[in-house]
């Protein structure tokens, strides 16, 4: 597939917001991919370049690209930076800029997806001297075939983020109305797609296969008697009841080649988004336990939900993890998840999803990205404490300080994962203690499936406490008296409070359940990105000291500000995160700068805790943090854990 075809569906998925827009062409771009072409296609429409187990990264700063488009355009370097300023984004940048190119190179050629994909992953292999060179000529041997629209989205992937608003929800959609049934609905068919009703476009259709449940026929040719009469001439329309709707469906399945039937038109709304989970959850279960988009479409268009169901959690590749809601007291609690529950304490550190068959240990992050060469010493300790052949275990890793053995704050590890030199050094520094609790696979089959206590008595029997590696502390009650003692006891051994356990839940990956709670005292925290900043004066000169902060428009990708930060930031290192370090890590990103103040692209997560959640129109969020106080950076998460509007407009409603 030509890249420039992504790239127009791309550009028109940018230009007009509605969601079931966004799933029309994005589904069509996967339908009109070959077998071979479309686990790249759903790749490049995430700014994937590898699946995320893989744990690669491209490598290149903001800077190095701006250097890219220079040489691949033969544009002055003090052109592209001009024009950055001005845009606040390298891909429009390079895409005005293309339109100036003084040369077209030797390479010049059209690019396929295929292209583009090799490149990027080529680069990402790049490592040792002269690695920023040679990456640059790779980029800009793409860049230079690049044309209209092709370099901006070249260079957002690059970036990793193209800004369209494309999320794994929104792929799934598309995955189902790709390569299955689609399922519509009367409510449905009055909505809006563009400008026109659905019946309208419905009634436009021509070649489709069609099943119409009985009333719904009525219901057509009601509305449009004429229209109806073409509708039926022009596709193969056939008439069922509801019960036989459902069991042709249940022999058939939905996956188009199998089905037969490209659309299917029910009454009731019930019943329609019936048919439609039945699909959907195969999708999303399959996602749950490969946590590959890619391949799911690929499984899809080949084999349909048969396919689907023979996908399992296999080791090596992570899953998403399974997430807790908030609890507000233990009445609540206990009441939502049943008693007894198991309360344990909530550690601060960093989650750890291990996977281990034999000797051979892989560490991955909340956000999955592969941190085993960074914690060599808990590969160690998992291989002769874990007593299994395999499995995947969850813990938490907590930061220790190595002279008193007590326990130190996040931040301290976070350090950790970022370190790519003296890895060995550090970990003498900054040992963690690994805190065990829960199992999602063991002795080659996965256990999502087993009831929160039978997991838990898995763990019990299999990791030998040591050192560095305990168990979470458990404790399994019904009194609220005992849940609050405990609860005290977790605070004075400075964790951050408790989670609250149903014993009988299964693990469901990627979900924010309601069978696992926190409960923690503090004021509510928040995950912003930062997106600007301001340099500081006086003691705090030469560097930025005040961060705006941002959270991310769900349904646009867009990054909006609801506030600034400076409170909670040290002037020393030993007393904590820096307004230095902060300087140095968004040095990179940095898109613009006018007199004292700069725009950055979004990628450095920080944890704030915050008074009061305002109203204002001084941000284009329409939400004023008041207070803002820095808790710590989060390497751990990525952009698009970035708290939403929509998180932010509950915690307003909620206050
Ligand atoms: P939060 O990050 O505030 O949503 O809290 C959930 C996080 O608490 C999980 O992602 C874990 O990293 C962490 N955690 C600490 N202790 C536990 C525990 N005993 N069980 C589950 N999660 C825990």
């Amino acid at each position: 597939m030509q890249y420039s075809e992504l790239c127009n569906a791309l550009e028109k998925i940018e230009k007009n917001p509605l969601q079931n827009y966004k799933i029309k062409i994005l589904s069509e771009l996967f339908a009109n991919a070959k077998d071979d072409e479309i686990e790249t296609v759903v790749m490049l429409v995430l700014a994937d370049v590898f699946p995320a187990e893989a744990g690669k990264e491209l490598g290149i700063s903001s800077g190095l690209i701006a250097q890219t488009i220079s040489r691949a355009f033969n544009i002055s370097k003090e052109r592209v930076i001009d024009d950055w300023s001005k845009s606040g984004d390298l891909g429009i940048t390079a895409q005005n800029l293309c339109k100036e190119r003084t040369q077209t190179t030797l390479f010049s050629s059209s690019l396929t997806i295929q292209r583009v994909l090799a490149g990027l992953q080529k680069i990402a292999g790049i490592n040792g001297t002269k690695a920023q060179g040679r990456k640059m000529d790779i980029l800009t041997e793409l860049l230079s075939s690049a044309d209209r629209t092709e370099p901006k989205y070249l260079m957002r992937t690059v970036i990793g983020q193209l800004r369209v608003g494309i999320s794994d929800g929104l792929v799934k959609e598309a995955i189902l109305s790709a390569f299955y049934t689609k399922i519509f609905w009367k409510g449905l068919l009055l909505q809006k797609k563009n400008s026109k009703k659905i019946f309208e476009e419905i009634l436009e259709l021509k070649g489709k296969r069609i099943l119409v449940e009985e009333p719904m026929k009525e219901f057509l040719k009601k509305k449009d008697k004429k229209h109806f009469d073409m509708f039926l001439g022009a596709n193969k329309v056939e008439i069922a009841g509801k019960e036989g709707i459902q069991k042709r469906f249940d022999e058939k399945g939905f996956f188009l080649e199998n089905s037969s039937i490209d659309i299917c038109i029910v009454e009731d709304m019930d019943f329609g988004n019936e048919l439609k989970a039945s699909v959907a959850g195969k999708i999303d279960r399959a996602y749950q336990v490969t946590n590959n988009l890619a391949m799911i479409a690929k499984i899809s268009k080949e084999e349909g939900e048969k396919g689907l169901d023979k996908l399992e959690m296999q080791l090596f590749c992570p899953i998403k993890v399974m997430l807790a809601q908030k609890a507000k007291s233990f009445e609540d609690a206990f009441e939502r998840v049943g008693v007894p529950a198991a309360i344990e304490y909530k550690y601060d550190g960093m989650r750890m999803q291990i996977h281990k068959s034999g000797d051979e240990v892989q560490l991955y992050t909340r956000m999955l990205e592969n941190v085993t060469k960074q914690f060599p010493e808990i590969r160690e300790v998992i291989v002769k404490n874990a007593k299994c052949n395999n499995c995947v275990i969850e813990g938490e890793a907590v930061g220790i300080d190595p002279k008193t053995g007590k326990y130190i704050p996040f931040q301290y590890i976070s350090r950790r994962i970022k370190r790519k030199h003296n890895i060995d050094e550090l970990a003498k520094e900054i040992p963690v203690i690994l805190h065990i609790f829960d199992i999602t696979f063991y002795e080659g089959k996965p256990c999502l499936n087993l009831p929160f206590k039978e997991r838990r008595e898995i763990i019990e029997k299999i990791i030998k406490p040591g050192k560095n590696i305990v168990l979470a502390n458990q404790k399994r009650t019904s009194s609220i008296k005992e849940a609050e003692l405990f609860y005290k006891q977790a605070l004075d051994n400075k964790q951050e409070g408790v989670m609250i356990k149903n014993q009988d839940a299964f693990y469901v990956p990627g979900s924010r359940v309601g069978t696992m709670l926190k409960l923690k005292p503090v004021l509510d925290t928040l995950d912003l990105a930062i997106v600007g900043a301001e340099y500081g004066e006086g003691k705090r000169s030469g560097h930025l000291s005040s961060f705006l902060l941002a959270c991310r428009d769900e349904n646009t990708g867009e990054f909006l500000v609801v506030g600034k930060l400076g409170t909670g930031l040290k002037e020393k290192e030993e007393e904590g995160t820096t307004f230095k370090e902060i300087s140095e890590l968004i040095k990179d990103d940095i898109l613009s700068q006018t007199d004292r103040s700069v725009l950055v692209s979004p990628k450095i997560i920080v944890e704030v805790a915050f008074e009061e959640l305002q109203r204002s129109s001084n941000y284009n969020s329409g939400f004023a943090l008041r207070f803002p106080r820095f808790i710590g950076l989060r390497p751990d998460k990525s952009i698009n854990d970035v708290n939403t509007l929509g998180n932010l407009k509950k915690i307003f409603e909620d206050a």
